[in-house]
């Protein structure tokens, strides 16, 4: 074989595999699986908690808000490459999002009876999660309806750091090695997350001036900004490492004493205060179900 055939060969060759690399990171970039967690408290124009609940007269009003908001993230995650939007109603009943205000391109995981909450159904298929319409973690000196899972918890701290809803989850996306990679919400929801996810992109929706008074940004500025930062940051997504710890140590003090009570009927959790439970597990999803339980599906009424 001839010196310059060789050549010629490898390349062709070079250019071959330069062209077959460029394909593939084209497909990876196109084919983009997004998980979207929504809760309504930090949703834009969602100020009362007559709109939160859903016997409240203005319910109604923030479920199609809500809708809204959900929308705009899940346009831009299209636009910014997702071939595959999956939306998870995560807010009190998990009901509020109706399928029909929907973008008609996203699935909807609906209903609270989730041994994973707000992030049931997140695996390590996914390329991306975003939040939308977070809050402030409980007993926050300001945040718009701060509190963390529900009304009977003061604090969950997970190896020595308090953690909210955002970081519990965060956690959890992490143990599968998905980033999370946008946040909307109040200004102090966004702060919190930072916390966890420097990186992160926030978009604030409205500024809380304490825990019930707010002041919002008009409702198409802050969608239109939803969608160009969820375009942006589903574009930017790059998988890390699953991030999974030897254990996870949680200490969880609530607002009452019967449910650290009852919740000596599980294998390994030891009450540390009268108000406060401790427990250690192997992953982070076997310690998210126990949480759930503790403030969801314990009722001490
Ligand atoms: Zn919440």
């Amino acid at each position: 074989m001839p010196h310059w055939f060789s050549k010629a060969g490898l390349v062709s060759f070079v250019i071959f595999s330069l062209a077959c690399f460029v394909m593939a990171s084209e497909a990876s970039a196109q084919g983009r699986k997004i998980y979207i967690s929504v809760d309504m408290e930090g949703i834009s124009g969602v100020v009362g908690d007559d709109q939160t609940s859903a016997g409240g007269a203005e319910y109604n009003r923030s479920r199609k808000l809500m809708a809204e908001d959900a929308n705009a993230a899940i346009r831009g995650a299209f636009e910014g490459g997702a071939t595959e939007v999956v939306v998870n109603d995560s807010h009190g009943s998990q009901r509020n999002l109706l399928p029909e205000d929907l973008d008609p391109r996203a699935r909807l995981i609906s209903h609270s009876f989730k041994r994973h909450g707000m992030v049931e159904g997140l695996d390590d298929t996914f390329d991306a999660v975003i939040f939308v319409g977070y809050h402030a973690k409980a007993d926050s000196p300001r945040g718009l309806f701060a509190h963390t899972g529900s009304g009977v918890v003061k604090d969950v701290v997970v190896n020595g750091r308090s953690a909210g809803e955002g970081g519990l989850n965060t956690l959890m996306a992490h143990w599968f090695g998905v980033p999370v990679v946008m946040i909307t919400g109040d200004d102090v929801a966004v702060e919190q997350q930072k916390e966890w996810t420097p990186a992160i992109r926030g978009v604030v929706v409205k500024r809380a001036i304490n825990m019930r008074a707010v002041e919002s940004r008009p409702l198409a500025e802050a969608r239109r900004d939803i969608q160009s930062t969820a375009k942006e940051a589903v574009a930017a997504a790059r998988k890390p490492a699953r991030e999974r710890l030897a254990s996870y140590k949680v200490r969880m003090q609530l607002r009452n004493f019967t449910i650290p009570e009852v919740a000596t009927a599980f294998r390994e959790i030891q009450i540390v205060a009268p108000d406060t439970v401790e427990f250690t597990r192997e992953s982070m999803p076997e310690a998210y179900r126990i949480v759930r339980v503790l403030y969801r599906f314990i009722n001490p009424d």
